[in-house]
């Protein structure tokens, strides 16, 4: 049982291209004079059909594109060759990543595998290759107490064949929380070893228990 937290960092070398109208403005590819549509990106001027992505050589249509060593991206191939891929769905991740389980996870795809609560940035537990949110964990895998039957997440008192929490583990006599190594039995019931050597002295009958 570990208690784990996610980490997260940001995906997209993401830039903006400006399209607008103009004239007398050199093309940076061409060196030739743009008139009608130019596109404004890096800092430069480009014929729409000489603004185009590094690896497929397309133009790049989309206002958005993205960045890599210098060099411009369309977002398939972008995505493709830099993104991270996401182990939930397989698709690269864009925005946040949430690195958890040795692995890279959309936000909305790293969940409880019981209830589907998001778990970034928050604790969690693996078990056998899956996240559990630290309810779901404790109400399945950690022990009931006897007493109260909420889970125990800490150290369990083990007495009697049964599991109590740390305090509700008690004297049946002086109903303070005894523990597992102090208790003992007196006509079959817990007590302290205080009330043990008091009622043996006493010779109560138990029946009032
Ligand atoms: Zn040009
Ligand atoms: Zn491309
Ligand atoms: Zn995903
Ligand atoms: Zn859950
Ligand atoms: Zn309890
Ligand atoms: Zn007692």
């Amino acid at each position: 049982m570990v208690d784990k937290k996610t980490k997260r960092d940001s995906a997209v070398s993401e830039h903006e291209a400006e399209k607008k109208v103009t004239i007398n403005l050199e093309c940076c590819v061409c060196r030739k004079y743009i008139s009608g549509m130019i596109v404004q990106a890096l800092g430069k001027n480009w014929h729409p059909h000489h603004f185009i992505c590094f690896k497929c050589k397309e133009p790049i249509t989309s206002s958005k594109f993205n960045l890599h060593d210098g060099n411009a991206y369309c977002e398939s191939d972008y995505a493709q060759m830099f993104l991270k891929k996401c182990y939930g769905c397989n698709l690269p991740i864009r925005d946040v990543v949430v690195q958890a389980m040795g692995q890279n996870w959309h936000t909305e795809h790293f969940v409880c595998c019981a209830c589907g609560t998001k778990l970034a940035n928050q604790s969690y537990y693996e078990r056998e290759n899956n996240p559990f949110c630290t309810t779901c964990y404790e109400e399945k895998f950690c022990p009931r107490c006897t007493l109260c039957n909420k889970p125990i997440v800490d150290t369990a008192v083990l007495a009697l064949g049964n599991c109590w929490h740390q305090g509700c583990f008690k004297c049946n006599n002086c109903n303070e929380p005894i523990s597992d190594t102090s208790f003992e039995l007196y006509r079959e019931k817990a007590v302290c070893s205080d009330c043990g050597k008091l009622l043996r002295k006493l010779k109560v009958d138990t029946t009032a228990f």
